[in-house]
């Protein structure tokens, strides 16, 4: 390599958030820094791999230098590595986009979820992208010399940086396609300048890229497809490892998959389900697929969006078609057919899988659920084709497993002769579930109550709507039939009527006005004097709630209260009414009442009235109570 005489380097400033994150790997990020090989070889293979994409359309590219490999060479003597591979370069405009700048994912991103656990936070790296960075664990100065394949003349560029707020970039003639990286490691990372050392590294963590690595010139790993070979062939710990390869972490997988189809379409695949999630579902950067597209053992396409349903987004793994032209761009690749197939086949065995420990291995679809029931619930919500299978792996608590994972065939097992319906009761947890007055004449009928602790979950029954023809219903819609007609006659027997009912009834409705949508009578309540329930024609909470979200001004359907006729405090109101419409006591326990109810539905918004009223009303209880003493 000559460097061109006319040229010097010239300086540039690395993006803000760079700095910060290569102040934040050179500073705090200590153990574990091996992985610093592992993600410049990741990054090596990319670029063989978008090499070997280039050379389908364009095979001149492999005439040449078809012997895509990477090369790692230490001198110990010096303490000086070298990764060098032929994959596809990059031109000056690459390396400022792709070495100054976090283009995709951000630092911000990734600053913000670091948990300050270094093995965590160092999972993180590999995952947002930020994995050559990482070599400034190791090294003072880097130099990267880089000949992009779309470069006609021998013009290629050193990258040049201390991993601090600069970094230069100078034009030098270079002969050989690809990158070369290098730099001398420093004293306290002097641990990696030795040969067994390094080759323990590529052995632990690269011995499944798809290309040979040698090192000193020696093979250094088995580059061989472990999806193609028999399953009779690969052990566990293969199996794991290649999990871990894939997944940049060091978790282990919950289970894997490997399968050769013949028909409808011809590929191999090899899937792993992780035991938790690895990155959370709520974060806008899990949408991604985590499986990659090869065919007939090219790679093609990483994180290939049409293999599976998006709600299988956390599957990690390797699909092979042999039924794909290697000839096709992308695009048509994911237009044709065989994606479909391959899709809507690997969705039946997966969902055949979790359907198979649901009913033969509890404890581990246990595990599964917890990790990944949100994900589940998105299909149940997205994949109509899918959704009777997903209902059945559906869990939830409830009145007769607070702590447990209830199926929904289990209900419908468990469900009274009579019942027609299946029940189910929102809130936060299992007390504040289990206070609401709502539940009341289910617990006291032993009808069993599906308990959802979640938002999603309230969105996607309703959504659903019925299983097994039985209505899947909310306890806590107005009006809502559930007595037998002997509980009915008997209720009608103790309730307030006629004239005492009408009074009451106005009663609530005068005070409240329109704080309520209306006043009604409760065939649901056994003991509590008032609840709060949804209107018939409520949206749906998951709508309400969109709807705050972007109009301030939206204040929700209004609740229905509901009054408990047989309830002595109700009843002794009527008489009040009767004798003295205008008592200020009627107005205080009406308000009591609803601010009481709300705030058990956790809605009470104002709660500056509510103490100076019950000490009122405690006050009249205390001074009449004295009096009959
Ligand atoms: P990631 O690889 O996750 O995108 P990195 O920070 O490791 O993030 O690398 C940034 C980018 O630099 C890569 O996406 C790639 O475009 C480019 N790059 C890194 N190493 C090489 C290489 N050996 N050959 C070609 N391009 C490379």
């Amino acid at each position: 390599m000559t460097q061109s005489q006319n040229q010097g380097p010239v300086e540039y400033v690395f993006q803000a958030e760079m700095s910060q994150l290569l102040h934040l790997i050179t500073h705090s990020l200590y153990s574990h820094r091996e992985i610093f090989l592992r993600e410049l070889i990741s990054n090596a293979s990319d670029a063989l791999s978008k090499l070997h994409f280039e050379a389908l359309t364009n095979p001149s590219l492999l005439e040449q230098d078809g012997n895509l490999k990477i090369e790692i060479t230490l001198d110990e003597e010096t303490k000086t590595l070298t990764l060098t591979d032929n994959g596809i370069g990059m031109d000056q405009e690459e390396l400022i986009q792709n070495l100054g700048t976090i283009a995709k994912s951000g630092t911000a991103g990734f600053v913000s979820q670091l948990t300050g656990d270094k093995k965590k936070d160092l999972e993180l790296i590999g995952r947002f992208g930020v994995g050559f960075y990482s070599v400034f664990m190791v090294a003072e100065e880097v130099s990267v010399t880089t000949r992009s394949f779309k470069e006609a003349a021998d013009k290629g560029y050193v990258w040049t940086s201390k991993g601090t707020g600069t970094y230069q970039i100078k034009e030098v003639e270079r002969k050989q396609r690809g990158t070369e990286i290098r730099f001398q490691l420093k004293e306290e990372a002097a641990e990696f300048a030795s040969s067994w050392k390094v080759k323990e590294i590529i052995k632990k963590y690269s011995d499944f890229v798809s290309f040979p690595i040698f090192f000193n010139s020696e093979a250094a790993n088995q580059s061989q497809a472990l999806w193609a070979k028999p399953k009779a062939e690969v052990t566990e710990e293969q199996y794991k490892e290649f999990f871990q390869y894939l997944s940049h972490s060091e978790a282990e997988p919950l289970a894997h998959l490997h399968l050769a189809a013949e028909a409808p379409v011809q590929f191999k695949t090899l899937l792993f389900v992780p035991t938790e999630p690895q990155t959370s579902f709520f974060q806008a950067d899990d949408r991604d697929s985590k499986v990659n597209l090869y065919v007939k053992k090219v790679f093609i396409q990483s994180d290939c969006k049409d293999l599976l349903p998006g709600w299988l987004r956390f599957v990690v793994g390797v699909v092979d078609s042999e039924d794909l032209s290697l000839n096709v761009s992308r695009e048509v690749t994911q237009k044709s057919g065989v994606m479909e197939k391959i899709n809507s086949y690997l969705t039946k065995k997966i969902l055949g899988l979790f359907s198979d420990w649901a009913t033969k291995e509890p404890e581990k679809y246990e595990t599964f659920w917890k990790g990944f029931a949100n994900y589940l619930k998105e299909g149940l919500h997205t994949d109509y084709a899918n959704r009777d299978k997903l209902l059945e792996l559906y869990r939830a608590a409830s009145s007769t497993q607070p702590k447990g994972l209830v199926s929904l065939a289990d209900y419908v097992g468990r469900m009274k002769p009579d019942q027609t319906e299946i029940y189910y009761v929102s809130g936060k947890n299992q007390g504040a579930i289990e206070n609401s007055p709502n539940l009341e004449y289910f617990k006291k009928h032993e009808i069993e109550v599906l308990y959802l602790f979640e938002e999603i979950d309230e969105f996607v029954l309703s959504g659903v709507g019925v299983y097994q023809e039985k209505p899947l219903m909310g306890i806590d819609k107005a009006g809502l039939k559930i007595e037998t007609k002997d509980e009915e006659a008997k209720h009608q027997e103790q309730d307030l009527k006629g004239e005492d009912k009408d009074l009451v009834l106005d009663l609530f409705k005068k005070v409240l006005g329109d704080r309520v949508a209306d006043v009604i009578p409760s065939s649901r309540l056994v003991d509590s004097p008032a609840t709060l329930v949804a209107p018939q024609s409520a949206m749906s909470p998951q709508i309400e709630r969109m709807m705050k979200a972007f109009d301030k001004g939206f204040s929700g359907s209004k609740r229905v209260m509901e009054i408990n006729l047989s309830n002595p405090l109700i009843q002794n109101l009527a008489k009040i009414v009767a004798k003295a419409p205008e008592d200020s006591i009627l107005t205080d326990c009406v308000e009591q009442l609803f601010e009481g109810a709300s705030l058990l539905e956790g809605n009470l918004e104002d709660p500056t009235q509510m103490v100076p009223r019950a000490n009122r009303l405690m006050n009249t209880a205390v001074s009449l109570h004295l009096r009959a003493l």
